[in-house]
């Protein structure tokens, strides 16, 4: 796979970790850039316009939720990594929560990290937009709809935004209505991972949040169901 033209951002106040970052990354063909605290990470972010970010928790003068929540507050949509303490598993969710598409662990194995990198950015370039499909929309049930080629979700009319996580696991279950997919299943053709161990969670998490914004009435779930001890399903 060519990353050359792949830019990632690392935001991380510890310098070797950056430094062992910058290496393999770029060894992998990414660019790199480097922000050591939360409020350079974020000017960068928006200046800079990177394919990934790769966002530490604890920053100097901003934390890494707080880079992340104001990225998302403004309808930046770029994916986000959030690199955690092995302990904080409260971590892993918050950020899922605020709009981080993906967490890893520190310390954590540079052979996952780089996969997790190439899955992120992989997913954005095939949500890409075709320009011929722009007007291709598919209602998919009730007052909901997805406009495949806009990449827009609506609801009564209105429209709904979602990060690029959730999107994809409700047009993927939306292109499969009935048919249920386990966690470990939905790890594997939404997240792309091979290997998920305990990172299942991700798949509720994303659920909750996506059932948060499209359902009227998230309790109560009509369009996104779960089959209880089997997995979650698009309802038509
Ligand atoms: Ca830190």
């Amino acid at each position: 796979m060519d990353n050359s033209q792949k830019l990632v951002l690392i935001v991380e106040d510890e310098k070797n970790i950056v430094d062992i970052l910058r290496f393999n990354l770029q060894r992998e063909g990414y660019k790199t850039l480097e922000a050591y605290d939360g409020e350079d990470g974020l000017a960068q972010a928006r200046s800079q316009n990177p394919d990934l970010i790769l966002l530490d928790v604890m920053l100097p003068k901003m934390n890494g939720f707080d880079v992340c929540q104001a990225l998302r507050a403004a309808g930046d949509n770029v994916p986000v990594i959030i690199l955690t303490a092995r302990e904080e598993e409260a971590d892993k969710v918050l950020g899922l929560e605020i709009g981080a598409d993906d967490y890893i662990t520190k310390p954590f194995s540079m052979r996952e990290l780089i996969a997790r990198v190439g899955a992120n950015i992989r997913r954005t370039a095939m949500a890409a937009p075709a320009a011929s499909a722009a007007d291709e929309a598919m209602t998919v049930s009730g007052d909901l709809s997805i406009n495949t080629g806009s990449h827009q979700v609506f609801r009564g009319g209105k429209s709904i935004d979602l990060t690029q996580r959730e999107y994809e696991l409700l047009t993927f279950l939306a292109s499969h209505p009935n048919k249920v997919y386990s966690r470990v299943a939905l790890m594997e053709q939404v997240w792309n991972y091979g290997y998920v161990g305990d990172d299942v969670r991700t798949v509720d998490v994303t659920v909750r949040r996506l059932r948060e914004k499209i359902e009227a009435n998230p309790a109560s779930p009509v369009y996104i169901l779960t089959r209880r001890g089997a997995g979650y399903y698009f309802a038509v």
